[in-house]
């Protein structure tokens, strides 16, 4: 294992093609496990390269939310085959199971039955391959996998998925949290208003495509309190908004509140820490009026703006992977008798210890 050559770029994922028998016993490989709520997925990194990944994502019922019981049980039974095809994805670029250093997972935070069934797997392989289990925090994920991506020092992060909704940046040995979410996050709120009006679940890409059909602004609770925000009485505004406007108004309406809030504390976080690179990253970064809006802020402000590629920004196993690598740089493995997940997991509980 040993520190080699630099990273890509932001807007280009590279794929190793093929290891050298000596690359492959000097580098650090590792497998990492998501399965935090709707998305089960593995994905093995080097500590430069993406090696493969392999998913199965678990589709709520027509009309409903993600069921944590259904969702643990959809990853229960495909866990097997997400495991096996990205082994079959690696073992076409010459590694083995023989060759990882160590197995990562989502320790939390997120569904309990979720995240048990992963904690379960990646037990398991770390005991039978005789090697390191790596216990990850999710949110923690998503700002390393970015900042790796997209060649970043120390920005401030704007993490926005379903259940989630935070600002970060890094001071004093953690990722402070700087604004969030009182009640919903962003995502989960954009699935809920798409289910009031009929849309099917994730809601967040379809609104995006309505709004973007329209111009027309119809006043919505904007809701920011201190550095947090609230997204509960904005959905159900929106819905009641829908008897007397168009979908596409309400939904325009809809994304320019709740983006134009988590700009705000975007921008106040980084004024109060003086940083000049902004990250934004979860699976709601993938809207392009919510990239507009903080990246216009940042020109605005002098700071770099970046965002990763899109398989990448929702939840995933190359996230888990690569912060596994950096737990296990810093000699972070986790006993077995540790490795209870932690459904409410914060990310500022975490010391990170490779960021000294
Ligand atoms: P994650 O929890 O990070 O996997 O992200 C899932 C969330 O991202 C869901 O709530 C989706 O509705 C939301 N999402 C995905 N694509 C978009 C988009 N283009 N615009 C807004 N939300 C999105
Ligand atoms: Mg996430």
């Amino acid at each position: 294992m040993g520190a080699v050559g630099k990273l890509r770029g932001s807007d280009h994922l590279r794929y190793e093609d093929s290891l050298s028998p000596r690359d492959i016993s000097i580098l650090m490989l590792i497998l990492g496990i998501e399965g935090t709520a709707w998305n089960l997925s593995a994905g093995i990194i080097s500590e430069t390269e993406i090696i493969a990944e392999a998913e199965s994502t678990y589709v709520p019922g027509e009309g409903s939310g993600i069921h944590p019981r259904e969702a643990a049980q959809h990853h229960a039974a495909e866990i097997k085959a997400v495991i096996k095809e990205v082994f079959e994805k690696a073992s076409a670029k010459g590694i083995t199971p023989a060759d990882l250093d160590g197995i990562a997972f989502s320790q939390g935070p997120g569904m309990g039955p979720c995240l048990r069934t992963v904690a379960t797997a990646a037990r398991t392989l770390s005991i039978k391959l005789g090697i390191p289990l790596l216990g990850v925090n999710h949110c923690i994920a998503h700002i390393e996998v970015g900042k790796w991506l997209c060649d970043l020092k120390d920005p401030v992060t704007l993490y926005v998925s379903g259940a989630n909704s935070q600002v970060l940046a890094y001071r004093a040995g953690r990722y402070r949290i700087f604004g969030e979410t009182l009640d919903i996050g962003i995502g989960n709120a954009l699935d809920k208003f798409a289910r009031g009006v009929g849309l099917s679940h994730p809601g967040g890409p379809k609104i995006e495509v309505f709004a973007s059909t329209s111009r027309r602004y119809i006043p919505l609770p904007y809701v920011v309190k201190g550095m947090d925000f609230s997204f509960s009485g904005l959905t159900t505004a929106a819905i009641n908004a829908t008897r007397k406007n168009p979908l596409e108004d309400v939904c325009y309406s809809l994304q320019e509140t709740a983006f134009a809030m988590l700009t705000e504390v975007t921008e106040r976080a980084l004024a109060h820490c003086e940083k000049d690179e902004v990250l934004l990253v979860g699976g709601v970064g993938a809207n392009r009026r919510l990239a507009e809006m903080v990246e216009d802020m940042c020109m605005a402000r002098g700071a770099a703006f970046s965002v990763p590629p899109k398989n990448v920004l929702k939840d995933n196993g190359i996230m888990i992977a690569y912060t596994g690598h950096l737990l296990l740089s810093a000699g972070k493995t986790l006993q077995i008798e540790e490795s209870k997940v932690i459904p409410d997991y914060r990310p500022d509980e975490v010391d990170i210890v490779w960021m000294k």
